[in-house]
């Protein structure tokens, strides 16, 4: 059987760094040289390894099961040993086609008990600016005493200095703006990784391969939060759904079937507002802002246009844009460069890529479609509606062709291509 062994988990002030012998078969999963460290922006030497070993453990964990290899660790908290089992059960319940077998040994159990009791919960959640994290702070923003989190190395690359300042400094912005705490960890959990050997483990047997996408993502990141629950007294951990429960879509690595398995000692994990749509996350941080007056910016664009912001144009960005525009209210109030008089470059978005948003992913478009039709009363009193009612149609090609801005880009195309071949 293949072997990951853990030789040392090393706390050296703010980072900790896993020192590993791997068997040569499974070597292959691993970049090389291995390397191999998470970074905190606090000191965490006085983390019990127990505790220290979790970021590396849910993130190397399912490569054991998959490759049916033994992950070798010296030690270990013992709630998280004994959710393990059950965030095993979820993955095979949600990939009966994939074999999840591999052996956890370890050498010592510890218990890390829970002796503080917080006056009001104590929680963390995980931030990227987008429509579901926004949902997640402005549910319990009231309720709990809430920290954000983001990861460096996740969708950020670690020599990305550039993009990941603008990250950095507008989560930076939000806490500062709402009087939260904002933590971020830096981490090789993604670039110490060798996708081509990881994507072809599970070849054909989820759409295009993607480890990090279906298998990886939901308890490797949650792993990154157990050092920092534990030093100041977490009591909860938010990971905001991407999917919903009423999406027709149940294949993702971050599930609500899979994340809650996991106990990193007292702190427990929550998939949150999983029973909403995305639009309907959306009404509930227009609802907050209303009710607040607080500003809300929204930040949804992957694009390298975007420049810290959203570049208002590509897909993320005008399938936000047009959900706001449905709901009533105007996307420049929600960090978007956007005026009514571009609905016509959306249109003409929508003439080109159009089997993309019908079909790819349409149950984000036909709810948006849902949503003028029933706000159509609301929408005609403020005027919006002449600039939505085309979407009520757009899933026909035919009646979309028809839009004077498509007509005219499509007369515009043809001319331009009878003048230069
Ligand atoms: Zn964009």
């Amino acid at each position: 059987m293949e072997k990951i062994i853990v030789r040392d988990v090393i706390l050296k002030q703010n980072r900790i760094e896993y020192k590993v012998e791997l068997s040569n078969g499974i070597a292959d999963a691993f970049n090389q040289p291995f390397e191999y460290w998470v970074e905190y922006n606090e000191i965490v030497e006085s983390l019990p390894k127990s505790i220290a070993i979790i970021p590396f453990i849910c993130n190397v964990l399912p490569i054991v099961w998959v490759a049916d290899a033994e992950l070798c660790v010296p030690e270990i908290d013992e709630d998280f040993l004994m959710s393990l089992e059950k965030t095993k059960k979820a993955y095979v319940d949600m990939y009966p086609n994939i074999a999840f077998k591999g052996k956890l040994r370890e050498e010592k159990v510890i218990k890390n008990e829970k002796n503080f009791k917080n006056e009001k919960r104590k929680s963390t959640a995980f931030f990227s600016g987008g429509v579901d994290s926004w949902a997640t702070l402005v549910s319990h923003i009231g309720e709990d005493e809430l920290n954000l989190v983001t990861i460096w190395g996740s969708d950020v690359k670690l020599d990305d200095d550039k993009s990941w300042k603008k990250v950095e400094n507008y989560t930076q912005k939000v806490a500062d703006s709402l009087n939260l705490k904002a933590i971020f960890i830096k981490s090789t959990f993604r670039e110490s990784l060798n996708y081509t050997f990881l994507d072809n483990l599970i070849s054909g047997k989820v759409r295009n391969n993607s480890w990090w996408y279906f298998i990886q993502h939901g308890i490797a990141l949650i792993g990154h939060v157990a050092p920092y629950a534990y030093l100041n007294n977490i009591d909860l951990h938010y990971i905001p759904a991407s999917c919903s429960a009423k999406d027709r879509n149940k294949q993702l690595a971050s599930y609500k079937t899979i994340d809650e398995t996991v106990k990193m000692a007292w702190c427990d994990v929550v998939h949150d507002q999983f029973e909403l749509l995305r639009i309907e996350r959306l009404k509930k941080i227009i609802d907050w802002r209303s009710l607040t007056g607080e500003e809300v910016v929204l930040r949804v664009c992957y694009s390298d246009d975007a420049n810290g912001s959203n570049c208002s144009r590509c897909e993320k960005c005008y399938r936000t844009i047009l959900e706001i525009l449905s709901c009533n209210h105007n996307p420049a109030d929600f960090g978007f460069n956007f005026s009514l008089a571009d609905i016509v470059d959306v249109q003409i978005y929508f003439y080109e890529n159009h089997k993309r948003l019908f079909v790819d992913k349409d149950y984000y478009y036909k709810r948006i479609i849902e949503n003028v039709d029933s706000n159509r009363c609301d929408l005609e009193s403020t005027g919006l509606f002449k600039y939505l009612k085309w979407l009520i149609d757009a899933e026909d090609i035919r009646k979309l062709q028809k839009v004077k801005s498509v007509r005219m880009y499509k007369l515009k195309t043809k001319i331009y291509k009878m003048l230069h071949g």
